[in-house]
């Protein structure tokens, strides 16, 4: 399993979150945490971030596609993407409702980009793509992670077993003793789990980067 399965008739939607405060609609895992954090950071600053499409089926694209035409910037900037190729049936794109509350897409300019989320479509001031941070990446290079896994030991088994107790799971590891063992384990994977991760309990770039991304 992939954090954002391929589109297509045979899809798996099993990682599909459901989004706070818009029940009916869903993204995959990452872009569901991250949305939903988001979605908290507006209420807090009076905004209400409501979605008007996030996830859509390739059959439910098809039918857009067919109705309003092919996208197109200048032809046809209203048009659907071809199915198969949106970001919305990639479970990562989500269209919010910027005529009820005018600040809406200004609090979107600003901050977004915080959660992952960009503006990926210039003429579609409502259309937002989760892109991952720079952080993703950029955190594990800078520290020289080495990856770890079952049987691995020592300083980044520490501080991987640490960092699981900040992210709430430390009850699942019990003792930060540098040993990367069963308990590490399964916590590593309730983790990758929560976060639409692959579930392989190996702390590569990906795993730490989510980690070190709340
Ligand atoms: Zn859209």
């Amino acid at each position: 399993m992939t954090a954002f399965p391929k589109p297509g008739p045979k899809q798996d939607t099993s990682a599909l979150r459901q989004l706070d405060g818009n029940p009916d609609e869903r993204l995959f895992g990452v872009a569901a945490v991250r949305f939903n954090d988001m979605h908290r950071a507006a209420a807090a600053d009076g905004i209400t971030l409501t979605v008007i499409s996030a996830w859509r089926s390739n059959a439910r694209q098809a039918q857009l596609y067919k109705r309003l035409g092919g996208y197109n910037s200048k032809s046809n900037p209203q048009g659907a993407a071809k199915p198969g190729t949106s970001n919305h049936e990639r479970g990562k794109a989500i269209d919010i409702d910027r005529h009820t509350d005018p600040r809406v897409v200004p609090w979107l300019r600003a901050n977004a980009g915080t959660f992952g989320f960009v503006n990926d479509v210039a003429s579609e001031p409502w259309h937002w793509t989760y892109s991952g941070t720079s952080m993703d990446v950029a955190v594990p290079v800078a520290v020289g992670w080495e990856l770890v896994r079952r049987g691995s030991t020592g300083a980044f088994v520490r501080l991987w077993q640490g960092m699981l107790y900040g992210l709430g799971y430390g009850n699942a590891v019990g003792r930060v003793d540098g040993v990367f063992g069963a308990k590490t384990t399964l916590a590593t994977e309730a983790f990758q789990g929560a976060r639409g991760l692959k579930v392989d309990g190996i702390v590569g770039p990906v795993t730490l980067g989510e980690a070190f991304t709340l």
